[in-house]
């Protein structure tokens, strides 16, 4: 069985998350920024609530993105109520912990339990996944 590959889009999003919800933040608590390069006090005291409040908004979007990312392709034995499935389509391994989203997160196809997925589908077999008994 292939190994799923570590999932780089996950800490891309988490990152990406905590970076907006720092900065959104940050607007909101420091609404006075004195800048030394031009010698001048910035103050966007009338922006901070729409412009602080939909960084936070991007930075929640984002880290609920990549909590999505994590609970679909956890591969931790630890949640059990994961379920190993197989794509129809792309015959790609995946765990699902939901069972109304029984679509691939490669391709879209169809997901199927991965227990005697062979037996039902004879003609997907090849000689790499043939098991040898
Ligand atoms: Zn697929």
């Amino acid at each position: 069985m292939k190994r799923p590959v570590i999932n780089l889009y996950k800490y891309l999003l988490t990152f990406l998350g905590l970076a907006f919800v720092y900065w959104g933040g940050k607007v909101i608590i420091v609404t006075k920024y004195y800048s030394k390069r031009y010698d001048l006090i910035m103050d966007h005291t009338n922006v901070r609530w729409p412009l602080g409040l939909a960084l936070l908004a991007f930075g929640v979007f984002f880290l609920y993105r990549a909590y999505k990312e994590s609970s679909k392709r956890n591969t931790s034995s630890t949640q059990l109520a994961e379920t190993e499935t197989i794509c129809v389509a792309c015959q790609t391994p995946c765990l699902i912990d939901d069972f109304e989203e029984m679509t691939c997160p490669h391709c879209g196809g169809e997901l199927e339990p991965l227990a005697g997925f062979y037996e039902r589908h004879p003609e997907l077999l090849d000689e790499d996944t043939e098991p040898g008994h």
